[in-house]
């Protein structure tokens, strides 16, 4: 039976069903909480993504994975907490032996690759190359769109010897060059399009358009869907997210994007394919059946 790792432990991949490759539970400066403990409310820290995450398996979501790197506060502990109150498979970091001492095992090695490839960071999506090509995990890659970086870490990886479809090419949905989201595709990769709600870097309405466009392409093989939002962050207050950033919530993906999708006359089986054959073949690639 083929399984994939998440906060429960391993799943089948059957199980995994319909899966948001790119979401946060939580996102928090550390520094905020040791230099202002008056401020801090845990139970406030839990209990949001515990209500958030519901609304999401209401909406029929059975799994998210929960790419968030060490720096914006990752604590696997916490998740764990928020996780024992969801029913919602979530996956972390830390392939083989688990995060810190939790006994976690991650189902994804992710980098970050934003404006360019400077030393220290080919370092690490070298590393990451190296753990994938030791354990199997699939590797998750933060890109740039606007300055194609997505095509600079296929380069790294190519050389490293990982396999196209061994990697997840997060936030090429906010391209609007789709040449240069297809020539990603043509090498093989698989394409996070996320941040429908996030109008700052491309609006919504034409990363619709773009999805449709690719999809009339014939190409919802590679193709995966996510918000990229997240449960609880406290990077900005909560009035000014909304001001600033309006859509981007766990509902916009549900109740804009896919009437949207289906009023274009996107079918039932292409939003499957995204939703759940693409995840479930990614995050299980490599692992025994
Ligand atoms: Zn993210």
């Amino acid at each position: 039976m083929t399984t994939a790792e998440t906060l429960r432990r391993p799943v089948a991949a059957d199980a995994l069903k319909t899966v948001l490759m790119h979401e946060h539970v939580i996102f928090l400066d550390e520094e905020m909480r040791r230099n202002h403990p008056e401020l801090w409310d845990e139970g406030h820290v839990v209990a949001e993504p515990v209500e958030k995450l519901t609304g999401l398996a209401e909406r029929g979501v059975s799994t998210i994975v929960d790419p968030t790197v060490v720096g914006p506060g990752r604590d696997v502990t916490r998740v764990a907490r928020v996780n024992a109150h969801v029913d919602i498979n979530m996956f972390v970091k830390g392939l083989t032996e688990g995060v810190a001492d939790t006994g976690v095992r991650a189902g994804i090695a992710k980098c970050a690759l934003d404006e360019s490839l400077t030393p220290g960071v080919e370092r690490v999506i070298r590393a990451v190359a190296r753990a994938h090509l030791a354990t199997g995990a699939p590797t998750v890659v933060h890109t740039s769109a606007p300055h194609k970086t997505g095509l600079v870490a296929q380069d790294v990886f190519r050389s490293k010897g990982v396999d196209p479809d061994a990697r997840d090419l997060d936030h090429s949905g906010d391209a609007d060059e789709l040449d240069y989201v297809r020539t990603l595709i043509d090498q093989g990769s698989y394409m996070g399009m996320v941040r429908f709600g996030l109008g700052l870097y491309l609006p919504g309405e034409k990363r619709i358009a773009n999805l449709v466009r690719l999809l009339d392409e014939g190409l919802a093989d590679q193709l995966m869907l996510s918000d990229d939002a997240s449960c609880h962050s406290d990077w900005l207050p909560p009035r000014t997210r909304e001001q600033v950033a309006p859509s981007w919530h766990f509902a916009y993906l549900h109740q804009h994007v896919l009437p949207a999708l289906r009023r274009a006359g996107v079918g039932e089986e292409q939003i499957t394919t995204m939703f759940v054959d693409n995840p479930r073949r990614f995050l299980t690639r490599g692992r025994p059946s």
